[in-house]
């Protein structure tokens, strides 16, 4: 296992001992949805979930790390681990209970320097990742594989920054051989998944549809105001489509095109001001 010295080491059991090994390929960034210092981190991940990230970064920049970085850790679901040993490291930042607001100048620093190290000590190629198991450098959203149920993590800010400065400012600082910076691909909510997810209102009908980019679009809602954040839970229900509706409205339909089930002229609006594109 692996220690960076950058960070306060805040060894995790017992994970650290008994998840098996791995060989680091990736780097994915996560917001935790809560201004958290590393040791508030570290509470969180002895006493509530398993889903623990092997590294923590506060406001101020401070890093803690609580897995070594070639062991499992479990917070990118299928990049944890894959069949042929390689898996993706991961660090959790501190952010506000909405996760919406950019990362401070200080985590900006902490991110870079890890950036470098994770390129030098592990090999992890100066790119944005391509496909969910390609070796490289990205966000917790950037492919549906990588979380269980879909997720917003990080928020729009984050994933702006990302683009445009995080991952350029780790290629200049690790100097050698970098590759072009590749814009990362925006994640894309298929509409006819979606439509038929918001068919399957679960209070009319048995067991409701479940899709991916329900959660997506439920997000873009609350970040508009329209969906209290609690309503927000994967489900394509009656709360959502109130929500839809009043999107809709907003954009000058009524009648029964405001029937808060997406058509694509709605959605593609709805993602273009929340980072996803209409398959
Ligand atoms: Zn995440």
């Amino acid at each position: 296992m692996a220690w960076y010295p950058g960070a306060t080491k805040r060894e995790l059991q017992p994970e650290s001992d008994n998840q098996p090994a791995i060989r680091p390929t990736q780097l994915i960034l996560h917001s935790i949805a809560a201004p958290w210092s590393g040791e508030r981190m570290y509470e969180y991940w002895r006493d509530s979930t398993n889903l623990e990230s092997h590294f923590g970064c506060a406001y101020d920049g401070g890093l803690f790390q609580f897995i070594g970085t070639q062991t499992r850790a479990d917070a990118n679901a299928s990049a944890n681990r894959r069949a042929d040993g390689t898996g993706a490291v991961s660090v959790e930042t501190a952010s506000n209970l909405q996760h919406t607001d950019p990362w401070t100048e200080a985590q900006l620093d902490t991110l870079t320097a890890l950036g470098v190290w994770m390129h030098q000590h592990h090999g992890v190629p100066l790119r944005v990742c391509r496909t969910w198991d390609d070796p490289g450098f990205g966000y917790h959203r950037l492919f549906a594989k990588w979380s269980v149920d879909g997720t917003a993590c990080p928020g729009d800010a984050r994933v702006r920054q990302f683009d445009q400065r995080l991952f350029p400012a780790i290629v200049a600082a690790a100097g050698g051989d970098p590759v072009p910076v590749i814009p990362a691909p925006r994640p894309a909510v298929d509409l006819a998944e979606l439509v038929a997810a918001a068919r399957s209102d679960p209070a009319r009908k048995g067991a409701p549809v479940t899709y991916v980019g329900t959660r997506m679009v439920e997000n873009a809602l609350v970040a508009e105001g329209l969906l209290a954040p609690s309503l927000a839970d994967g489900h394509y229900g009656t709360a959502t489509v109130r929500a839809y509706a009043e999107w809709q409205r907003r954009l000058g339909y009524n009648g029964s095109d405001a029937d808060g089930i997406p058509g694509r002229r709605s959605l593609s609006r709805l993602g273009a001001k929340h980072g996803f594109t209409v398959a």
